[in-house]
């Protein structure tokens, strides 16, 4: 299979290798045709205030419906989406589909009582990633002015997530960006937050509204309270710069009572629901809870 070239070298002929590049390329043909096909989806998973237990907005999470695959995670198709500069025409859907919906919610919810309504529907939020490729892209305000006209969405009701690279790989672009966002009254969000760029120093100078504390510094909370890791840091960070925090994948109780007892606004995970298709987030606002 390998033929030794010398100094430690390998000519690799592969042929298992040669199957993934082939699956990989089949992939891309695939994703492609994917929109006009109709198989991407999103599903949304709420977002819970901490204190009052009620929904301020759900994060909406691109899923594709491959026709022989099933359904397929983000995880295995945005870095591919990525490389292309498909993502661009993904996230751009992804938002019209996100804002769409939460017209739809409000419209539905205003018939509803409010005692039976875990959400005050006007308040609420819908919140989309954005990659970074997209927030390098001088369209992008006027792709996202495009969408709030066409879907009639209140600008103070979407958020954007982004990650801490997307800011750094092109602070200028990103900071006027961010400032006309901004303008706007759209909210800004940083995803993944103490995952990417090491330096805090950043965040003054630009415009961000919320911290979104890792999942993978929320998973490591105990009930110990003396081993609680980066959070308490993280969450005094957001309060002494006047921004909220959000918690991501909360799993179980006991990280739930942590970050409550942290003053911890906003979290999201498991404990609470996965990321559910509209219908079912439909019923979640609905149904009171105990
Ligand atoms: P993210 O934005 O950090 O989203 C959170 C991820 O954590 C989601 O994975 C969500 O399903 C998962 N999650 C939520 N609660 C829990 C929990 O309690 N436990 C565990 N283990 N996981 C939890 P998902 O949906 O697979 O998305 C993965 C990533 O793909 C997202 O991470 C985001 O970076 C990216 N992504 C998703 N949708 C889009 C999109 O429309 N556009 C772009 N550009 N990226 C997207
Ligand atoms: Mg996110
Ligand atoms: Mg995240
Ligand atoms: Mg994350």
């Amino acid at each position: 299979r390998a033929k030794l070239l010398g100094k430690g070298q390998y000519h690799v002929f592969d042929p298992t290798l040669h199957d993934a590049a082939l699956k990989v390329l089949q992939l891309e043909t695939d994703l492609r045709r994917s929109l006009e096909r109709q198989e991407l989806r999103l599903h949304y998973q709420p977002i819970i205030s901490l204190k009052t237990g009620k929904v301020v907005g759900f994060e909406a999470l691109v899923r594709w419906l491959h026709p022989q695959q099933g359904l397929i995670s983000p995880m295995a198709f945005i870095p591919i989406a990525e490389e292309t500069g498909f993502i661009r025409a993904i996230d751009l859907w992804g938002l019209h589909e996100a804002c769409g919906q939460l017209k739809q919610w409000q419209a539905q919810l205003a018939q509803n009582h409010d005692e039976y309504l875990r959400c005050d529907p006007q308040q609420l939020t819908v919140s989309v990633n954005l990659s970074a490729r997209l927030f390098a892209d001088a369209n992008l305000v006027w792709e996202i002015d495009r969408v709030l006209d066409a879907t009639q969405m209140n600008p103070q009701n979407l958020k954007l997530e982004i990650t801490e690279s997307a800011i750094m790989n092109h602070p200028q672009a990103a900071k006027e960006i961010m400032e006309k966002l901004r303008d706007r009254q759209i909210q800004l969000c940083i995803d993944d937050f103490g995952t990417g760029y090491s330096s805090l120093s950043y965040l003054h100078h630009f415009p961000v509204d919320t911290l979104k504390i890792d999942r993978s510094f929320v998973s490591r909370l105990t009930s110990s309270p003396h081993n609680l890791g980066l959070v308490p840091t993280i969450i005094k960070i957001a309060q002494t710069m006047n921004l909220r925090a959000i918690a991501e994948g909360i799993e179980t109780a006991e990280q739930l009572f942590q970050l409550q007892q942290l003053n911890c606004e906003l979290g999201q995970g498991y404990f609470f629901s996965r990321p559910l298709e509209s219908q079912q987030a439909t019923i979640f606002l609905t149904t009171p809870a105990v």
